[in-house]
């Protein structure tokens, strides 16, 4: 089947020739007839040059970039894509017996928009965010499980909640390939219970590894206080440093007792631990102060588009200032923001005006960022999602 072309209108070609890899609808001068959402397309500009090829779905954002510079795509296109992305985590020192999971895929920064890959032993789990994705994704699984040193067995595919739902796709969540549920992992030495088929995203958070171990450093002698803890991550670690207690709050209690099973995992009848089914906001209301002196604050994102910008900083700054007025002196506050719409510099802010509402003085000791297996293309700077601030309270 020859591939439709897609034109932009006159000087629209300047985000495309600096490899920005997504095509606005307005953009678009002419779609032809008959086309498929999540068809592969090749974008042409308003002269007929040919820009690259990417993936056509009905919306704001219209073409998702695949190739520059190209009219087609070689037919092993997905093996070489993935080849490199396992070579990168490779690089990256990622893939050791004492850790077998990292993200192999994270969408535009890996050069394959629209498609997200997490590894946990021989289990990937895979989610589409297109529905070029997801027409792609059988081809994509077999790619998988041929890369020889990956050794993936199973591919789990979960996309019932990442694909737009104007596309009227059915929502899938089923292993392509293999099955296996019940797997643990292991990162940086510990064990995680990884629950695809019904946890959050692919089932763990393997973003805050880095941030993670960084906490761990921090651990030794304090008293640990881990806010919406999901699987336990922040806290895990914590109790490896050392940490005289860890307490552990989610409001849901699937994850408290995720986190209650991964601390049984790795450290069984351990009594330094106690975990809290309760909203966030309620404990921080609720606590004593100067009773925790690490404290990490990881929510979810308040902020999940541009709309929600204002009431996102809001919400972060009212989490931050209780943290800071109930800190014990000389503490330290591990808090982060995953919200891709909101900056790093709004976010300083807003923590920094909190400290003011709080009457603290506070100095910034780390600034920190999604790991190397969540990279970003320098051309798509809105793959930057996630930044942390650990900070001494005096
Ligand atoms: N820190 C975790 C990831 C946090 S994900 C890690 O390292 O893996 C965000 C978590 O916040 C989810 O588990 C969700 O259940 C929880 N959550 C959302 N709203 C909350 C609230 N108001 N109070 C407490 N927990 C909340």
């Amino acid at each position: 089947m020859a591939i439709k072309t897609i034109r932009l209108k006159a000087g629209k070609e300047e985000s495309v020739l600096r490899r920005h890899p997504w095509i606005f609808s307005g953009a678009i001068s002419s779609v032809p007839h008959y086309i498929e959402e999540g068809e592969l397309v090749k974008v042409e500009t308003s002269g007929g040059d040919v820009l690259g090829v990417g993936h056509y779905q009905i919306g704001s954002i219209a073409v998702r970039m695949l190739e520059f510079g190209v009219d087609s795509l070689p037919d092993d296109f997905f093996m070489r894509r993935l080849e490199s992305a396992y070579a990168l985590r490779g690089k990256l020192g990622l893939i050791r017996p004492d850790n077998n999971c990292y993200r192999l895929v994270h969408g535009e920064g890996d050069f394959l928009p629209g498609l997200v890959i997490d590894i946990y032993g021989d289990t990937a789990v895979m989610q589409a965010h297109s529905p070029g994705m997801h027409f792609a994704r059988g081809e994509v699984a077999d790619a998988l499980t041929m890369i020889p040193e990956a050794r993936i067995r199973n591919v789990y595919y979960k996309s019932d909640s990442t694909l737009p739902f104007k596309a009227g796709l059915e929502p899938e969540n089923q292993y392509i390939i293999g099955q296996y549920d019940g797997n643990i992992a292991m990162e940086n030495g510990l064990l995680f219970n990884i629950d695809w088929l019904k946890g959050q995203k692919t089932g763990f958070f393997v973003d805050q590894r880095e941030n993670r171990a960084l906490l761990e450093r921090f651990a030794r002698g304090r008293r640990v206080l881990n806010m919406f803890c999901y699987t336990g991550g922040f806290s895990i670690y914590a109790m490896r440093g050392g940490a005289l207690s860890v307490e552990s709050v989610d409001s849901s209690a699937k994850a408290v007792a995720l986190t209650d099973a991964n601390m049984e995992l790795n450290f069984p009848g351990d009594n330094r631990h106690t975990s809290h089914t309760e909203d966030a906001f309620k404990f921080l209301a609720d606590m004593d102060n100067d009773r925790y002196d690490l404290i990490v604050l990881d929510p979810p994102a308040f902020a999940k588009h541009r709309g929600a910008i204002k009431n996102g900083l809001i919400g972060y700054r009212r989490l931050n200032t209780r943290a800071f007025e109930k800190i014990k002196p000389g503490g330290i506050l591990f808090t982060f923001s995953c919200s891709q719409a909101i900056s790093r510099e709004m976010f300083r802010l807003a923590v920094f005006s909190a400290s003011v509402k709080a009457g603290r003085k506070v100095r910034i000791l780390h600034q920190l960022s999604q790991p190397a297996d969540h990279p970003i293309d320098i051309a798509h700077p809105e793959g930057e999602y996630l930044k942390g601030l650990v900070l001494e309270v005096e």
